[in-house]
């Protein structure tokens, strides 16, 4: 397969392989999530099915950042502890992907579960001399690595500053370096010692967070695939590189995988706009179903801008396949049948290679439609393809990882759907029609 690389600025293959090792950024957990962060979350999603569907392990780490400046904002105001943010945020988080139908993946992990090890990562760079002290702080020096920083913002180190969310610290002796370990007594703050002894009491900088997690977890080999918004991109993904670089002389990952900003009509999501749509309200009113469909009709490293039509068409698209699905699902009851999602026919190929060629979901949803036609024809003719059918089950359900909560045919409804056809066959309409009222409030037609 292969996917766009924001390192290389190309498409990175990566032929037949067993593993594939995917770290993701995670929320900082002070907010209920947005659709603009399950745009992040699905993309990974996606990609995660499409490699399991194929038999491929995936070591796929995701953080929680429970410890960050806006937590103990939140805290303060709320007169609660950042504990009992963190908690409630990560319930909720937990919560939305689940009602998103997102895959679990292997580990999600806490930064503050992690804080021995982010101070044992910060004292080997100490050590190496990459950082310098101000104040209780520490900081990254990026003197030494001018050659490499900038590289993945692709960037000259002058150009770099412009727009970027860069921390405003008059302890840094440049802009371009940042706080691996923030001197505070102010929210939750762990002791560290340096080399003579020396107290910081503190807390660590976002950047080191992510970055000794992936040390740690994937034993200080370069993985397979980082992902995470494109917004992440500069200073937060180069800051992970170059600290990784730093330590352990490699790369961080082979793959950056970046998805685009997504809009609320034409507008960024913000506080001060009031536009911000959270994905709880956004399921209560449209469904999650349709949050998937609207965001796989844009390739995910393209921007993406949410319109009232664009949801409606989502909605009404994820409607023709649920109704599709339902209808299918009762010819095979009728004709006593079921699916063989063992083998795989010519579209699953379809759908497997566009998904392999950087996620194109637009074209599988396009090969999805012009299925649903096909797939009626059949119907109606009563000629229903069963490897179609399988096809299209599996597509849906196992690939791209939508969730249609489908009637189950017990014996007892079969009897009933049976009994329906025979008297509409009959021309028995009386019979038929409270049949057919039967099978309806049972929401099986
Ligand atoms: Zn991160």
């Amino acid at each position: 397969m292969k996917l766009y690389n924001t390192l290389t600025r190309n498409f990175t293959n990566y032929g037949q392989t067993k593993k594939v090792n995917i770290y993701g950024c995670g929320p900082t957990v002070y907010n209920y999530i947005h659709i603009g962060n399950a745009r992040a979350i699905i993309t990974v999603d996606l990609l995660v099915s499409f490699l399991q569907f194929q038999q491929i392990e995936v070591n796929y780490i995701q953080n929680y950042t429970d410890i960050d400046n806006k937590i103990i904002n939140k805290a303060t105001a709320e007169e609660k502890t950042e504990q009992q943010i963190a908690e409630f945020y990560i319930k909720a988080f937990e919560e939305d992907v689940f009602n998103l139908n997102v895959r679990t993946p292997t580990k999600r992990v806490r930064v503050t579960e992690h804080i021995k090890d982010i101070i044992t990562f910060v004292q080997k760079l100490v050590k190496i001399d990459a950082t310098y002290e101000v104040n209780g702080s520490v900081y990254f020096n990026i003197t030494n690595y001018q050659t490499e920083y900038g590289k993945l913002a692709n960037k000259k180190l002058a150009e770099l500053a412009v727009n970027a969310r860069i921390d405003h610290d008059a302890n840094k002796h440049s802009q371009y370096d940042f706080a691996l370990w923030k001197q505070t007594t102010e929210g939750i703050s762990f002791p560290f010692y340096d080399q003579k002894s020396k107290l910081y009491q503190g807390r660590p900088g976002w950047h080191t967070e992510c970055v000794v997690l992936i040390d740690k977890f994937f034993h200080k080999e370069t993985i397979d695939i980082h992902a995470g918004g494109i917004d992440l991109v500069f200073p937060h993904h180069e800051n992970e590189r170059i600290q990784f670089l730093a330590k352990n002389k490699s790369e961080i990952a082979k793959i950056w995988m970046h998805n685009g900003h997504l809009n609320v009509a034409d507008e960024k999501m913000s506080k001060s706009l009031n536009n911000t749509i959270l994905v709880r309200n956004f399921i209560k009113l449209y469904g999650a179903n349709t949050l998937r469909y609207l965001l796989y009709t844009t390739n995910y490293t393209q921007p993406l801008n949410v319109t009232e039509s664009l949801i409606s068409s989502a909605q009404g698209e994820t409607g023709k396949i649920f109704k599709v699905l339902k209808a299918m699902n009762l010819y095979l009851a009728e004709y006593d049948l079921n699916y063989n999602l063992i083998k795989h026919g010519e579209n699953i190929k379809k759908v497997l290679a566009e998904l392999g060629n950087n996620l194109n979901s637009p074209n599988v949803l396009t090969i999805i439609s012009k299925m649903i036609k096909i797939i009626n024809g059949q119907l109606r003719d009563k000629k229903l393809d069963l490897q179609l059918a399988s096809d299209f089950y599996n597509i849906i359900f196992n690939i791209i990882n939508f969730n249609f909560n489908l009637p189950v045919i017990s014996g007892e409804i079969r009897r009933y759907l049976l009994e329906w056809i025979k008297s509409k066959n009959n021309k028995d309409f009386v019979k038929a029609d409270e049949l057919r009222k039967i099978l309806l409030k049972k929401d099986i037609l």
